[in-house]
């Protein structure tokens, strides 16, 4: 483990922050979802971009679920000491690849390998 308590600490406060924005954000989505939900619009154009709004909405509510998700394996992590090791190699992830991103699990060699390998499975 290359990460020092303090850093650690500092980790888990920036997860921590994260979450609850994204949690509010969620719980203001949903208020104004239902609220919209409310009104009646009786133009099928208004109808219609209000439908592509709510997919929009919904397509960003799903992610944010998703990162609210990974935030808390990083959490668990950093619990069980496992933060900063990479899934693939064991090795250690990057302060500085940890601090851009936190909720990664892999050190940047093996993400990009393992994206190098999707690419070819695509092509
Ligand atoms: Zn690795």
């Amino acid at each position: 483990m290359a990460l020092t308590k303090t850093q650690l600490e500092a980790f888990e406060k920036q997860l921590m922050d994260w979450k609850s924005e994204l949690e509010i954000g969620q719980s203001v989505n949903v208020q104004a979802m239902h609220e919209q939900e409310q009104t009646s619009f009786p133009d099928p154009t208004d109808q219609a971009s209000m439908e592509t709004d709510r997919n929009f909405e919904l397509r960003i509510k799903d992610r944010e679920r998703k990162l609210i998700k990974k935030i808390n394996q990083a959490l668990e992590r950093i619990k069980a000491g496992e933060f900063g090791e990479c899934d693939s190699c064991g090795g250690d992830i990057s302060v500085k690849r940890l601090q851009a991103r936190p909720v990664t699990t892999q050190c940047i060699e093996c993400k990009t390998a393992q994206e190098q390998e999707e690419r070819t499975r695509l092509d």
